[in-house]
C-alpha cells in the first residue's frame, strides 16, 4: 500500500534531508532533485505519485516548473505540494491557482508535512482509480469499447498518408449463451476473463485489445494486411479452443470465432468494421470455431 513514489524537488540540502529521511521511514520511495530542470527530468523518468516542490530556487523557480509540469499531457495529474519558506497569502494563491494541490510553509512540521503527503496521496489513488475504470471493461481489465474505438481511429488517422495496412479483428466468443446456462453467470464471467487473458497475451505489443461487447473483443493490429492478421488470429483460436475450465466437477473448453477486414480500399473505419463484422458473421454461418477474412 505505501509503495507510493514522492519526488522532492528542492535545493535547500537540510529541508529535503529532514524530509527524504521521515517520509522514507513511512515506506515511501523517495526520489530528489536539488533544481527543477532535474526535477522535471525525473518526473518524466520515473513517474512520481507526488511532488514536493520548493518554491524558491536557482534556474527555474517552483513556480516555473509547476506551469511546465501542469501544461505536459503525461505529468499534469500529478499532484504538486510547494514548500516555501515565504508565507504571505498571495504566494499561497499563486502556487495554488497554477494547479498545486497544497502549500506548506518552511521551515515546516514534519508532523503537518507527513499529514499532507498522506492527504494529497489518498486524492491520487482515487484519481488513478478513477482513470483506470474511465478506460478499462470493469470486468476483464481490458480496453473498453469506447478507449478501442478512439485508439481505432488514432491508427487509421496514421495511416492515412502511409501506404502500410491495419486489420481489425472481431473475436466472438461461440454459444456462450450456453456456458451461461449450463454453468452459471460467475463461471461465464471467468471465461470472458480468460478469453481476454489469452488475446492480451498473445498479441504483439503495438497492437490493441478491448471488450467490444458482451463477449466479443476486438483487435486492432497493426502494420498487417487481412491475411497475415488471419495467420495471429489463427494462433488465438487455437489458444481459447486448448483452454480448459472446471465447473459442476466437469470439464469443458470454449471456442471463438473470428472476423477480420483490412484497411486497403476502404475509405472509413465504418467499412472497416462493417467487413470484420460481416466476416465474423460468415465464420458463424459456417460452422464456428474459425477465421473469416472479408474481401471487397
Ligand atoms: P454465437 O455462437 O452465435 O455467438 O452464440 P452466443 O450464445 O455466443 O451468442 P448470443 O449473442 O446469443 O449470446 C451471448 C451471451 O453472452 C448472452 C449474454 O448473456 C452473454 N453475456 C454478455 N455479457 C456477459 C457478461 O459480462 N458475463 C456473462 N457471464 N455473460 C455475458
Ligand atoms: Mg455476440
Ligand atoms: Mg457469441
Amino acid at each position: 500500500m505505501n509503495s507510493m513514489k514522492v519526488l522532492i524537488i528542492d535545493d535547500d540540502v537540510d529541508s529535503l534531508a529532514i524530509a527524504k529521511l521521515r517520509l522514507r521511514k513511512d515506506g515511501y520511495i523517495i526520489q530528489s532533485a536539488c533544481n527543477g530542470s532535474e526535477g522535471l527530468e525525473k518526473a518524466r523518468t520515473d513517474s512520481p505519485d507526488l511532488i514536493l516542490l520548493d518554491v524558491q530556487m536557482p534556474g527555474k523557480s517552483g513556480f516555473e516548473v509547476c506551469e511546465e509540469l501542469k501544461s505536459t499531457a503525461d505529468l499534469c495529474n500529478i499532484p504538486v505540494i510547494f514548500l516555501s519558506a515565504a508565507d504571505d497569502i498571495s504566494e499561497k494563491v499563486k502556487g495554488l491557482d497554477l494547479g498545486a494541490v497544497d502549500y506548506v510553509t518552511k521551515p515546516f512540521d514534519i508532523f503537518e508535512l507527513r499529514a499532507r503527503v498522506r492527504a494529497a496521496l489518498r486524492t491520487k489513488r482515487l484519481q488513478d482509480l478513477l482513470l483506470m475504470y474511465g478506460e478499462v471493461d470493469s470486468l476483464t481489465e481490458i480496453y473498453n469499447r469506447r478507449v478501442l474505438m478512439e485508439r481505432l481511429q488514432q491508427e487509421w488517422d496514421r495511416i492515412q498518408r502511409k501506404p502500410v495496412p491495419l486489420s481489425f479483428i472481431m473475436v466472438d466468443i461461440d454459444k456462450f449463451k450456453l456456458v451461461n446456462d449450463t454453468y452459471g453467470h460467475p463461471v461465464g464471467d471467468k471465461v470472458l476473463v480468460s478469453v481476454s487473458n489469452i488475446l492480451s497475451q498473445s498479441i504483439r505489443s503495438g497492437d490493441i485489445v478491448g471488450r467490444y461487447g458482451g463477449e466479443e473483443f476486438g483487435i486492432v493490429m497493426n502494420h498487417s494486411t487481412a491475411a497475415e492478421a488471419a495467420l495471429a488470429a489463427n494462433r488465438y483460436r487455437v489458444e481459447i479452443e486448448k483452454a480448459l475450465f472446471v465447473a459442476k466437477k466437469k470439464e469443458f473448453s470454449v471456442t471463438a470465432s473470428f472476423g477480420i477486414a483490412d484497411s486497403i480500399g476502404r475509405k472509413s473505419i465504418d467499412e472497416l468494421i462493417k467487413g470484420a463484422d460481416a466476416a465474423l458473421y460468415r465464420a458463424k454461418e459456417t460452422g464456428r470455431n474459425k477465421v473469416c477474412i472479408d474481401t471487397l
